[in-house]
């Protein structure tokens, strides 16, 4: 399963849900100098529909 978070700035990212939580830290603190917790993450992401992808 796919999620996809977007960060107030417009910034965009989707992968498991592992790599959405690692690549929007990295986000945080290189865009924003902010440390974002994985709660925060799970807040503000939603589920990307697989397109006819069997997952
Ligand atoms: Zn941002």
């Amino acid at each position: 399963m796919l999620m996809e978070v977007t960060c107030r700035c417009g910034w965009t990212t989707r992968g498991s849900r592992a790599v959405v939580i690692s690549k929007i830290q990295e986000h945080g603190r290189s865009a924003h100098q902010q440390e974002i917790t994985p709660a925060q993450v799970r807040a503000i992401w939603r589920v990307v529909e697989d397109d006819g992808a069997k997952s």
